[in-house]
């Protein structure tokens, strides 16, 4: 958590009961370059309506959302609900940009990035492009590993003796956050952040929706049609949704 006695940058907001930080892309550039001065492990997640789903019913992933640093709005559904709710998040903030972004400042000012998790290549091709993408950059590490207890004593071996600045985990939600929340004291890295399916985008192995799809908020329909394994997940949205109207409605109820 932010300490106290600093004062928060950002304004923390609860979509039933999740929180979700209003924070910009140059918000969340800002405070990177701050926690990677202060040098203290610090945890960042990319909420979507998925995760709101997820963590009502674990309390597990919903402690640990609550307890990271910062959670940025990783989906624009979350959007539309804080404005149903009578708030706002300035925009969306995703993980599948945020890596790119983090990588162009990390070439500027000489923080060094590991790549965690993805399909076993699939993180060192990430490291690849975004190398040429930006002459440079240091790549601490890359390594696929897993999120299965058995095998964190090794990873965590690893990730210690690369020291990086920036440590990216992506082994999807849940369980990239918890397992970040597990181990970030003793890895001790400034950042740690879950980035999802951050590198298959990145790299194409899984295409990403087209801008134009995304700007009439219908990404979810294009990963809906092009992994349609993922329809039990995507089912959370139109939960999501319906827990939304009805929060809403609650709270115009009590406030009439
Ligand atoms: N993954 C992994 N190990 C696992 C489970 C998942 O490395 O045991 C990776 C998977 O290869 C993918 C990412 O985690 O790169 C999850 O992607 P997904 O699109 O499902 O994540 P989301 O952004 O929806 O949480």
């Amino acid at each position: 958590m932010l300490d106290m006695s600093e004062q928060s940058p950002f304004v923390s907001i609860h979509i039933l009961g999740v929180r979700v930080d209003a924070v910009t892309y140059r918000v969340v550039l800002d405070i990177i370059a701050q926690w990677i001065q202060q040098r203290t492990p610090h945890q960042i997640a990319t909420t979507n309506p998925e995760f709101v789903m997820a963590a009502q019913q674990n309390a597990a992933f919903r402690q640990t959302l609550q307890q990271a640093d910062l959670c940025v709005a990783d989906g624009i559904g979350l959007l539309w609900a804080a404005r149903r709710l009578g708030q706002r998040l300035p925009e969306r903030v995703t993980g599948s940009d945020l890596v790119p972004l983090v990588a162009s400042q990390a070439a500027q000012r000489g923080w060094r990035l590991f790549l965690l998790g993805a399909a076993p290549g699939v993180a060192e091709q990430t490291a690849r492009q975004l190398e040429q993408q930006n002459p440079g950059l240091r790549i601490a590490g890359v390594y696929a590993g897993s999120p299965d207890a058995a095998d964190a004593p090794a990873i965590v071996a690893r990730v210690q003796a690369a020291q990086p600045d920036v440590l990216f985990v992506a082994y999807g939600a849940p369980a990239q956050d918890l397992w970040i929340a597990r181990h970030k004291a003793e890895l001790g890295v400034p950042v740690l952040m879950g980035v999802g399916g951050a590198f298959d985008h990145l790299v194409g192995v899984q295409r990403r929706a087209p801008v134009w799809l995304q700007r009439i908020h219908l990404e979810w329909l294009f990963r809906l049609v092009t992994q349609p394994w993922r329809w039990r997940r995507q089912l959370a949205l139109p939960r999501f949704v319906w827990a939304v109207l009805r929060q809403g409605r609650r709270a115009a109820e009590t406030t009439a």
